[in-house]
């Protein structure tokens, strides 16, 4: 191996970006590597018995235009957009509201719907007299739509979601994650339900055919000095060289690391004790995705449902046959619901899928006269990055010092971040832009 090439570890969408964007820009001198037989990361999908699962039900959504031009040129005829339907159940009530919550409190009972508008009401005037200076996210639910969003739906879903409570969180990854109509827009959502979607996914893309996996496999066709089946075990400094599994030692000249950042200090054995600690620092939660196959044709004509009530285990669960009839045998359906858990809230993996059916029955969504013919489970572990107060903090020590070692960290796991497949794509491609410019 030349001792001038540049190494990217992990063959994930991050990665394959990265290594797409030096390829297109001419740059021969590096390599990827990644442990799995597949590229693609979490962006993969199994099949099991004739049934497709992703590893957490994957949609596509940007609004980065090169990033969708992109995607769009990598699927080709197999993209597939269509328009959301995904709902909130509300086990209390025995009803379905429109997804987001805020924007669709129309058929809530009465009294639900004055708390949530009393309270914007209250909100909206705090704002206005220049009084709404969060410090958490549990503030910022408050003080952005009011008391009444903030207690009916969101703090319960937030403590689901995260595992930790929500003012022990900051709010820097809101974005365009939550949803934030303005008070006309959720006045009228309260009023009728003859009203437009909100929010990023209001039309999402998937794939016709294949899942989610067909996405980067075909990002992974056009670059070629993919290595598959290899794990890298140590990443040594100040040498600059990468060890793997297999004794092999590979010389970098730049790294980019789309690997998850708490794992550093496995890589790296001298690192400083601040940056050691702030990897320490980081807090993730992990999802159990239980899938179930079920022996009935359209059990439902919804993509997604949220369910924030502690009575399911689940705080959301998809319908993959509505994102594409491929992921299911004809004549069945398939459910794929994500328990959350972490160091706080530890799974208790021998009664989760029990609790899951019986929570299933009990939201109506399946009955005891259907068969579940298939129980599958995966452990995505880490799934979510948990913005606690300390996070860009410890983030911003880890990645200075990184940098200072010429390693470039990429991707939701690499940059630490709420990513989806976009920006991680999107990650990928500017530290390549930004080796590049190094070159020129
Ligand atoms: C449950 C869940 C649901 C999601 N849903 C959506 C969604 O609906 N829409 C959306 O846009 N995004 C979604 N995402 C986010 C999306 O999956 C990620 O942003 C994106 O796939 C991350 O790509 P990446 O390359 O940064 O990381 P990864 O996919 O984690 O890639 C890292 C790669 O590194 C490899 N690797 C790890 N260790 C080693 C080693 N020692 N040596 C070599 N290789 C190694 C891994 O095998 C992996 O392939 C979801 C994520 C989760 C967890």
């Amino acid at each position: 191996m030349p001792e001038r090439q540049d190494v990217i570890l992990g063959g994930g969408l991050a990665g394959l970006s990265a290594a797409y964007s030096l390829q297109s820009a001419g740059q021969s001198e590096w390599q990827v590597f990644e442990r799995n037989k597949n590229p693609g990361g979490l962006a993969r999908t199994m099949e099991v018995d004739g049934y497709r699962f992703d590893y957490g039900p994957h949609i596509l959504f940007t609004i980065d235009e090169e990033i969708r031009e992109l995607i769009q040129d990598l699927l080709g005829e197999n993209f597939h957009a269509q328009d959301r339907e995904a709902y909130i159940y509300h086990h209390a009530h025995d009803l379905y509201t429109r997804f987001p919550f805020q924007a669709h409190l129309h058929g809530l009972p009465t009294s639900i719907v004055a708390d949530c508008l009393n309270g914007l009401m209250g909100a909206v005037e705090k704002q206005a007299r220049g009084e709404f200076n969060p410090t958490n996210y549990e503030e910022w639910m408050r003080g952005f739509f009011g008391d009444g969003i903030a207690d009916h739906l969101m703090i319960p879903y937030a403590k689901k979601i995260w595992t930790i409570e929500p003012d022990l969180m900051d709010f820097s990854w809101i974005g365009r994650r939550v949803p934030t109509p303005n008070y006309e827009r959720i006045i009228g959502g309260a009023l009728s339900d003859e009203v437009d979607q909100v929010g990023a996914t209001a039309q999402f893309w998937y794939t016709k055919r294949g899942g989610i996996e067909p996405l980067p496999r075909a990002l992974a066709a056009r670059v070629q000095n993919l290595n598959l089946e290899r794990t890298a075990v140590k990443i040594e400094l100040p040498a600059k060289r990468v060890v793997f599994d297999d004794g092999e030692v590979v010389p970098f000249h730049r790294l980019v690391y789309s690997l998850p950042l708490p794992f550093l200090p496995r890589f790296v054995d001298n690192l400083p004790p601040g940056v050691r600690a702030a990897c320490e620092g980081l807090e993730y939660q992990g999802i159990y995705c239980i899938n179930l196959g079920i022996d009935r044709e359209q059990i439902s004509d919804k993509h997604w449902i949220y369910y924030y009530e502690d009575v399911f285990p689940f705080h959301r669960l998809s319908l993959p046959a509505n994102f594409s009839p491929d992921t299911v045998p004809p004549g069945k359906s398939s459910i794929a619901t994500e328990v959350a858990f972490s160091k706080y809230r530890p799974l208790d993996k021998d009664t989760v899928v029990e609790k899951t059916i019986d929570a299933l029955k009990a939201a109506r969504l399946i009955t005891d006269d259907d068969t579940i013919e298939l129980v599958h489970t995966e452990e995505i572990f880490p799934a979510y990055v948990i913005y606690d107060l300390n996070h860009a903090t410890n983030v911003e020590i880890i990645r200075g010092w990184l940098r200072e070692n010429d390693i470039w960290n990429v991707g939701r796991f690499g940059e630490w971040q709420y990513f989806n497949m976009d920006h991680s794509m999107r990650s990928g491609r500017r530290a390549a832009e930004e080796i590049l410019a190094l070159d020129r």
